[in-house]
């Protein structure tokens, strides 16, 4: 017989192969609260079921909230399984041994001992991804060592540790210094004085870059991030380990009550969630967590203040425009196209024509954010809001209608405006690709018919049982023109996405 892992990994298996089959793993929130979930090194496990040609089966399993790649955390079990003491106590064990080596406080007084040292002292192992106290120089004396540790370097983390994509884990995308730049700007333009950076370690060092005497230098911000090795450069108060996929604090309460403080303090006001999670799809337990947030920040509000909501920045994937107003309506997506370093396919080339198909999602009147004018965004007054310089008002429509920053074009038959590459199709009844396949769902997605991914990466994909079964056609395209062919690009990454480091050594 299989062992749980390797039926899981067949489950995977099956769900990474290629292109005809429907059937995928999908996240259950359905369960009874009183049940706990089991517990892996990542905090509560969140329960999946998998689902084959549109039907669910009924076995359901836990495994790891934020790794999707079993190499990075292999927990699985099955709903109604029974687990021995012997078994359980060699669970909790594990999850022991895979906590980071030092607790919080730990790092904290490394660092403090690290920045009293002359600079010529101050070392950080490159292969370790670890500031290198004197006595430990000696044990990382093989490995490829930097010497001279500035205080500028020091406070810029994300520019010395390497992203985690390059380790196969986690895709770490970093901003572009110009997309940065502009968050930091707008947030100060828009006078929060508070920001809780959710996966945005390099947002969080350039709100702390602030120089100081300026009228924006008091703006405090606090990062919480899976990826452990950010907790040698800061405070307990400045950064919390934490998943987001679990709302769960690796340090326990301590950290929860610092999150907790920075939203309400000064009775909530003037402060902002940003949130830049892994595109990996897994929207629904993102919306849970940032909920949990969002209440938390709540139970600190006056009475007086409860119609309002706490100011949100989601950051992802346009395509996700659906889903993720589907949770958050008052939402709505900029079309401010967001930028970042080391992604080739999402960054802007030298001659800034590539196309970002990151956006912007906020409960923030849109009208009140300005887009940089010198980029080619322009105010629509009729939308009241900024739009690309491709977005054109259609008046058919009645409003500016590109999502991906192209000039769209309005379909009569279908009485919308489509995609520019997009004609319509008398068959299918539907603007689609010129050369679509028509109607045949056994080639595409179970959804929503798209060639290049299945049902489970699909964007479109529903919360409920019945939408997900229901095929909406064509919503997304592959295209050459394209900035990206996102879905097959993302079938490769969501692993990457979803999966963590821990700090190695
Ligand atoms: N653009 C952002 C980085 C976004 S990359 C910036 O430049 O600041 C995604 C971030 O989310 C990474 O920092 C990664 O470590 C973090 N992350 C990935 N999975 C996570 C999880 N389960 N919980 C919390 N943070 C996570
Ligand atoms: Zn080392
Ligand atoms: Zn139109
Ligand atoms: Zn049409
Ligand atoms: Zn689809």
């Amino acid at each position: 017989m299989a062992s749980p892992r390797e039926r899981l990994e067949a489950v995977e298996t099956e769900e990474s192969a290629g292109r005809g089959g429907c059937s995928g793993v999908e996240v259950v929130f359905s369960s009874d609260p009183a049940v706990p979930a089991p517990l892996c090194p990542h905090g509560p496990t969140l329960l999946f079921v998998k689902v084959n040609q549109g039907k669910e089966e009924t076995r359901r399993f836990y495994a790891c909230s934020a790794c999707r790649d079993r190499k990075d955390c292999n927990f699985f079990q099955w709903e109604d399984e029974k687990l021995s003491e012997a078994r359980l106590a060699a669970r909790e064990a594990h999850n022991r041994r895979c906590q980071p080596p030092l607790s919080r406080r730990q790092c904290v007084e490394r660092y403090l001992k690290f920045i009293e040292l002359p600079m010529s002292k101050r070392k950080f192992c490159q292969r370790c991804q670890q500031l290198l106290l004197p006595d430990e120089w000696e044990r990382h004396r093989e490995h490829q060592v930097m010497g001279d540790i500035s205080v500028a370097q020091l406070r810029r983390p994300s520019q010395l540790l390497y992203p985690l994509e390059n380790k196969k884990a986690n895709a770490q995308y970093l901003f572009a210094d110009r997309s940065c730049q502009f968050l930091v700007d707008l947030l100060s333009a828009l006078g929060f004085r508070r920001v809780l950076c959710v996966g945005t370690p390099r947002l969080h060092e350039l709100i702390r870059l602030m120089p100081s005497g300026d009228r924006n230098s008091n703006i405090k911000s606090l990062l919480l991030d899976i990826d452990f090795r950010y907790s040698q450069f800061y405070m307990e108060d400045s950064f919390c380990h934490y998943n987001m996929f679990n709302h769960h604090f690796f340090d326990g309460k301590a950290a929860l009550e610092v999150c907790r403080a920075f939203l309400q303090e000064d009775e909530g006001e003037g402060v902002i969630m940003v949130t830049d999670p892994p595109f990996g799809g897994l929207v629904e337990p993102l919306a849970v967590t940032f909920k949990k947030l969002i209440a938390m920040w709540k139970e600190g509000q006056s009475q007086s203040n409860s119609h309002k909501e706490l100011p949100i920045f989601w950051i992802f994937p346009y395509f996700f425009e659906s889903r993720i107003c589907q949770f958050f309506p008052s939402f709505c997506m900029l079309d401010y196209q967001v930028d970042y370093d080391n992604h080739a396919l999402y960054k802007h080339g030298k001659t800034g024509r590539k196309q970002s198909p990151v956006r912007i999602f906020t409960n923030i009147p849109p009208h009140k954010i300005i887009l940089p004018t010198e980029e080619g965004y322009r105010f629509c007054p009729v939308c009241q809001r900024y739009v690309s310089l491709e977005n054109q008002h259609c008046e058919h429509c009645n409003s500016c209608t590109s999502k991906d920053g192209r000039k769209w074009s309005h379909c009569f038959l279908c009485k919308k405006c489509v995609k520019p590459s997009w004609s319509h199709c008398s068959v299918c009844n539907n603007c689609a690709l010129p050369g679509h396949t028509c109607k045949d769902p056994k080639d595409g997605c179970f959804i929503c018919g798209e060639l290049d991914h299945k049902r489970s990466a699909c964007p479109n994909r529903a919360v409920r049982k019945q939408k997900q079964r229901k095929r909406t056609k064509m919503k997304m395209e592959p295209t050459k023109g394209q900035p990206m062919n996102h879905t097959s690009v993302r079938r490769k990454k969501n692993r990457r996405e979803r999966a963590h480091q821990y700090l190695c050594s």
